[in-house]
């Protein structure tokens, strides 16, 4: 193998490599109706006060379907965005995106300026007045770093409709997707 091929070879590797160290979560929209077992699993998970969600589900209608009232739920949380705006936004660093993909709000280092809640394109963050830091989901990092999952995806949806592991593993349980968060 010449240099120049072994050199592709290992960037192959190494991009391959990457994509097997990330994690995915899943949420199936569709198939959400509204229990919010996942916010009070995220709530005594991460001790999040009153007014804070870290996971939020909402209510989208009531629309008229045929002769019939019909509501869409919606579950919000942090995208871990490929290119958080977030990060750039953080004049302490406080938050990275760690090689997994996850991106984590280090609130130790916090200082509640509040400029990537402005940032966030998805307004996954909220500022704990109490605390005065800001707050997002870290994808229950802690517990991924124990080998367990993040504590929406721990079995606790009555809908079963929120996936997490590795990309490949989800394709599989999940085959009707709303929307696809990638971490
Ligand atoms: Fe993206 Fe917002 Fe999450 Fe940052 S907090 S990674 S900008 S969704």
């Amino acid at each position: 193998m010449s240099e120049h091929c072994f050199a592709g070879f290992i960037r192959r590797i190494a991009r391959k490599r990457k994509a097997m160290d990330r994690f995915a979560l899943i949420i199936d929209h569709e198939s959400c109706w509204g229990c919010k077992a996942c916010e009070v699993a995220c709530k005594q998970e991460n001790r999040a006060p009153a007014g804070i969600k870290l996971i939020r589900v909402s209510e989208d209608g009531p629309r008229v379907v045929g002769d019939r009232l019909d509501f869409i739920y919606r579950v919000n949380s942090c995208h871990h965005c490929d290119e958080p705006e977030c990060v750039e936004a953080c004049p302490e660093e406080a938050i990275e995106k760690r090689d997994d993909g996850i991106v984590i709000l280090n609130e130790e280092a916090c200082t509640g300026c509040g400029l990537c809640i402005d940032a966030c394109p998805y307004h996954a963050i909220s500022l704990d007045s109490d605390r005065r830091i800001a707050r997002k989901c870290n994808l229950c990092s802690h517990r991924i770093d124990s080998g367990l999952v993040p504590a929406c995806a721990d079995n606790v949806c009555l809908a079963h409709c929120i996936h997490f592991g590795r990309p490949d593993e989800i394709e599989e349980v999940s085959p009707r997707r709303g929307v696809r968060e990638k971490v």
